[in-house]
């Protein structure tokens, strides 16, 4: 009988990648990709960046063509309907209530955007995950609306200053006392909203949302201090959960996302997952984490193809979180985790537009977070994984 193959569910930036890997590393037997969504794979980074610039909306930010997909990667691509259930014993794959078989399984499925309770399906609310998120909410950007966003996430950041150059008064309601801490820590969270205002965000801290106002459309964003504040548009962005719901039968265990092995292994043979959906022993800082950026996304899903197709020579995913985000034209970027003991500014200070500012725990670097500072940050990813010290790396980059 033949070889069932290589199965990957989830048709994103994980999944492709997983593909592209497999093929690059010289393997030729069946490939399925399997994707919810109708879309051809596309990227996410653009949709809260330029995909909301400009009157008319641009192309998708398709990866590659249907074609390509095909002819150059050999894939039979399952677009359109979810993967509802795994049998890790059986090896199958429920898709549209017919079984899929693998020898291989990546798991690639992603996360799904938090929704405020009580505000599904009330017009002028979104939440911005996918591309047709990114549309409704394109369409709504016209000059002179009020929009607020709930959350000051990176994504809200960006889809704030977005609103800004389409000429949008944003507003930005964060609860916590500073944006972005769980982020990049508590010491420099403050420092990044100083910049988000700069582009001219209304970003308040420290404020609940008690509801929206409005019935099927919302009219504005009623504060737990009484404040209202009136909103055309309002886009929900506290974050995202891994999208686990369809895995709660199959045996796999679940935390918080699928919990895999260093060597993002899923526990059963055969089984292995990544992206924003897997929490992994990350072997780089000693301990199990999910991220949900894009580098990593691509790294651990070239590994856990690897790892699928080769098992008999397991490779661990050891690697420093990195994420970028623009505001405008600002660069900020994140290496490491921000849980620092200590924060020192190496580069600038926190009212300059370009700074770099690294985190200690122990005698080492762990992290370390940019303004403008693109060549810098990249460095010293591979620096933390290396394990630099903090004494010389301080001295070193304030020269
Ligand atoms: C708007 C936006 C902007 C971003 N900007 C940045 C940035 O500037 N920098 C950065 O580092 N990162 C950024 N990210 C994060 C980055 O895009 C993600 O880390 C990356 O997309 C994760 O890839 P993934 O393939 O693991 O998951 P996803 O991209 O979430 O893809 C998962 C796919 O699986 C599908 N799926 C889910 N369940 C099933 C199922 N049961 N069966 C079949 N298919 C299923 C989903 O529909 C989806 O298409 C951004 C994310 C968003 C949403």
């Amino acid at each position: 009988m033949d070889s069932p193959g290589l199965v990957v569910v989830g048709a994103s930036l994980a999944g492709l990648r997983a593909v592209e890997a497999a093929r690059l590393k010289g393997y030729t037997g069946p490939v399925t990709l399997i994707g919810a969504e109708p879309h051809l794979p596309y990227d996410r980074p653009p949709l809260s960046k330029e995909f909301l610039d400009g009157p008319e909306e641009p192309e998708p930010p398709y990866f590659r063509t249907a074609e390509s997909l095909r002819t150059d990667l050999g894939v039979d691509l399952r677009l359109g309907a979810p993967a509802t259930a795994l049998d890790p014993q059986g090896r199958t794959v429920t898709v549209a209530g017919a079984p899929i078989r693998y020898e291989a399984l990546v798991l690639a499925t992603g996360a799904q955007a938090r929704p405020l309770p009580g505000t599904v399906g009330m017009a002028g609310v979104h939440t911005l995950r996918g591309l047709d998120d990114a549309r409704a909410i394109r369409s709504q950007l016209v000059p002179g609306i009020r929009m607020v966003v709930v959350g000051a996430g990176f994504i809200g950041a960006e889809i704030a200053c977005a609103a800004r150059r389409r000429s949008v008064a944003a507003t930005v309601v964060e609860a916590a006392p500073a944006p972005l801490s769980r982020a990049v820590g508590a010491d420099l969270g403050p420092v990044l909203g100083e910049v988000l205002r700069r582009h001219g965000v209304d970003l308040r801290c420290g404020g609940q949302v008690a509801e929206l106002v409005g019935g099927d459309r919302v009219r504005a964003v009623r504060l737990a201090d009484g404040t209202e504040l009136p909103a055309d548009l309002v886009v929900v962005g506290i974050g995202a959960v891994p999208a686990t719901d369809w895995l709660v039968d199959s045996g796999l265990k679940l935390d918080a996302g699928v919990v895999c092995d260093e060597t993002l292994c899923a526990g059963f043979e055969g089984v292995y997952a990544a992206g924003d959906v897997v929490r992994w022993f990350n072997p780089a800082f000693g301990q199990a984490m999910r991220l949900e950026n894009w580098t990593t996304a691509a790294e651990q899903a070239a590994v856990a193809a690897h790892n699928a197709l080769t098992p008999g020579d397991p490779r661990p995913c050891a690697t420093v979180p990195y994420f970028w985000s623009d505001w405008n034209a600002d660069r900020v970027q994140f290496v490491g985790l921000p849980d620092g003991e200590e924060v020192a500014f190496v580069q600038g200070g926190p009212d300059s537009g370009s700074f770099l500012a690294l985190y200690r725990r122990g005698d080492r670097v762990i992290g370390a977070l940019g303004l403008n500072q693109r060549r810098a940050v990249i460095r010293l990813r591979s620096a933390i994984g290396r394990g630099v010290g903090w004494d010389d790396t301080v001295a070193a980059l304030r020269g």
